[in-house]
Formats: structure tokens, sequence, C-alpha cells
């Protein structure tokens, strides 16, 4: 087989569809929040960036880089190990009792990444639990799809955020097999927000698990910023939270919560907690910082909320179209891969404004967009300048407005 043309042909087929990945290369700026420089063939330039999943700039708050230098000063660059050889460092300690106590749980778990908590965990207790079947919700993060697909326990899919047709399905199981609900609370492309309640409602009437991934929400919501079962009084309700220490925290890093025995079991029996290095002291006190800075800085939600609020209004009356929503993300719709990708493009070399394309396989087919997360460091001359620029584009290349 000659195997470089396969690849070729791959890609080319990814790029005639508008879908192919660059990647914008940013040297982001301590301390700076929303700026960064990119890097181009023809040199570099200034750019503010509006598609961040560091939600509120904690990547480059000073308390966090500060604890960052801090503890690279006193343990140095890796943890050393895993877990268990040698690679358990007192800020991993530290961190996984600041989580449990964020979520008002018995304990935390910490792993590389949220994609890896997912994956493993989902895996492990899946895998473990007898006879296990998941249901999954249908729009579900890759990495808890392939958590389950791993663990090759029977799954079933229940229609997005609907907890009568997950009830349905929950009722075609013999009532003692163990069941597993995996699901979301703020979804990340469309901003939706999970009924989490009723779906624990459901699992209780079925005796199932549940599993809530807060990724977008952890930080965010909630008087803890715990995430959206904290702002609703719901944590004690779910069996598993799981989150990020990537997104509104800013680091790296990822986890779950729980009870003292399921987070053992865990520990104790998912490969993709265990044969791998643990983080590096550094990130683990990075986040920690973080954390609990973000747990009491209720006005740096309060003007998360604010700045969204705003973009949205903005959008509104130059009638550029975006799909309503409760959360913090602003997706605004193109519904066409080369449309999309020829706003971003102009955004970024003719206004410095950085939003990145959104297409297949991230959303389906014909509904491309770009996805605007406004943070609190986002101020009224970003916006301003945002807005001007949409508002050009829109008329320039006769896109459709909103009514
Ligand atoms: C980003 C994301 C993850 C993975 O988290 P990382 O820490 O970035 O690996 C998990 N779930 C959802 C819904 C996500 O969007």
């Amino acid at each position: 087989m000659d195997y470089e043309s396969f690849f070729q042909d791959q890609l080319e087929s990814l790029r005639a569809e508008g879908r192919y990945r660059v990647f914008a290369d940013l040297e982001r700026h301590a301390g700076d929040f929303p700026r960064a420089t990119r890097h181009t063939a023809a040199g570099t330039d200034e750019v503010t960036v509006w598609c961040s999943n560091d939600y509120l700039g904690m990547g480059q708050h000073p308390d966090v880089l500060a604890h960052m230098h801090g503890a690279i000063d006193r343990c140095g660059a890796g943890a050393g190990g895993t877990r268990n050889i040698s690679g358990t460092n007192h800020y991993h300690v530290l961190l996984e009792q600041e989580l449990a106590q964020l979520h008002g749980k018995e304990a935390a778990l910490l792993f590389t990444s949220g994609y890896v908590s997912n994956w493993a965990s989902l895996a492990t207790l899946a895998a473990k639990l007898p006879n296990c079947v998941v249901f999954s919700d249908s729009k579900n993060h890759a990495s808890m799809i392939e958590g389950v697909r791993h663990s090759r326990a029977e799954k079933c899919i229940f229609a997005h955020n609907d907890p009568e047709d997950l009830d349905r399905k929950l009722a075609q199981y013999a009532p003692d097999r163990p069941k597993l609900i995996a699901f979301e609370s703020v979804y990340s492309m469309d901003g939706d927000i999970a009924p989490i309640s009723e779906i624990c409602d459901v699992a209780d009437k079925h005796g199932a698990m549940t599993y809530l991934d807060e990724v977008h929400a952890v930080g965010l919501y909630g008087p803890n910023g715990g995430g959206i079962a904290d702002a609703r009084g719901l944590s004690h309700r779910l069996t598993v939270i799981e989150g990020t220490l990537g997104k509104a925290f800013g680091v790296l890093g990822g986890y779950i919560a729980g009870s003292v025995a399921l987070c053992d079991f865990v520990r104790s029996f998912a490969s993709g907690f265990i044969f791998t290095t643990s983080l590096p002291p550094v990130v683990a006190a990075g986040a920690l910082a973080s954390i609990r800075h973000v747990r009491q800085a209720h006005e740096l939600r309060a003007r998360h909320q604010d700045r969204v609020a705003t973009v949205r209004q903005r959008l509104d009356a130059i009638g550029v179209p975006h799909k309503p929503n409760p959360s913090h993300i602003v997706p605004v719709m193109v519904y066409d891969p080369v449309a999309c990708k020829a706003i971003s493009d102009t955004l970024l070399s003719k206004y410095g404004i950085y939003v990145q394309p959104i297409n297949y396989p991230t959303v389906p087919k014909g509904t491309e967009r770009l996805r605007l997360t406004p943070s609190p460091l986002h101020n009224d001359a970003d916006i301003d300048h945002l807005i001007g620029a949409l508002g050009e584009i829109w008329g320039e290349l006769g896109l459709q407005r909103a009514a």
C-alpha cells in the first residue's frame, strides 16, 4: 500500500469539505487575557481571543501565576512518577480535598485531563459493574462516548435532554440490572443546560447511578462555582460529578467527585489513572490557587454573565443570528463550513479578532458556527470592535440577518 498517498487523499477530502483544521499559532500574554500574539509565515500580529475556554481568564490571574512560580521553586518540574510510585505530591492531595469540598462530595480523584477523567472513569465503572447498561445522552462529548465504548458495556442512547425518553428506555431493562446515566450540564456547542433534577428523578425511579459532566459549568455557576448542580442545590443527588481544571480554572487536569468508595474504586481499577505520570506539582498548585480564588469570586461570575448578556444584545441589535440558550456560550450560527471559515479568516486578518470556526464533526453538518465566549476581561471597546467587525462582514458577504 502507498501509505503516504492514503494520508494525503484523506486530508484532501477534509479540505474539499471545508473542514480541514488550521491551528492559530498563538503566544498568550501572561497577565493580559484575552490578548495574544499570532505567528504567521509573514510575521506576527496582535489578536484579541474571543473563543477561549479560559472562561474567566484565570489562566492569566496574578494569584494563579504567583502560586505556580512558588510551586516550581519548591518542587521543580515534573511529579516524578505515577501516583502510586513516588508521583503523589502534596499539592495533588490538597487539590483533591479542595475539589471534594467544591462539589460537596466525600472525595475527589485527579486525572491528566477532563478527557481522561471521563474516558477512564466511565470505562472502569461500566466495565466493572456486572452486566451494566449505560444510558448516554445523544449529544455527549467524545470523551464520554469513548469511555463507554471502551468499557464494552451495553449502551443505550437517549434523546438529548429528554427525561421522558430516558424513563422509557430505562423501563426496558430489568430492575435489578446495574444502570449508569451519563450526561452533561452545559452542552459546549449549543450552550443548553440539562434538566438535572428531572433526570435524577428518573434515575431514582429505576435505581440508576448518575454521572454528570460539569466541564463547561465548574467555576461559572453556583454560589461556590461548583457548577449547575451546585446552582440548583442538586449536587447531593448525583453519584459522580466530573469536571476540568483546564477551562474556567485556567490550568490543566480533570477530576471526578463522589463517595469515598467510588473514588477509591476508580483509583484502584482505572488503567487511565494508574499507569500514567501524575500532573506536575506546579499544575496542581495553579489549579488549587485558581479554585480557591474562584470559589469566592462572586463578582467575577456576575461580570461574566453581564459581558455575555451585552454581547447577545449587541448581536441582536445588528441582526447577527445566534442560538439562544441560558448559558455563557454564544453560538453565532453560519450553517455553512466554507462561509464559517471565511468569516473567521476575515475577523483574524482584517480585525485582529480570533474566533475559531466550529465545523463537523464537533457539530452536525449544516450547523457550522462561530462559538463566542465572552469573558469578564473583554471590555466595552473589545465588544464594540467585535460587533463592528461582524456587522461589516455580514454586509460584505451578504449573509442572512436575524429578524
Ligand atoms: C473539553 C471537554 C472535556 C475534556 O476536558 P479537558 O480537560 O479539556 O480534557 C470533557 N467534556 C466536555 C463536555 C468537554 O467539552
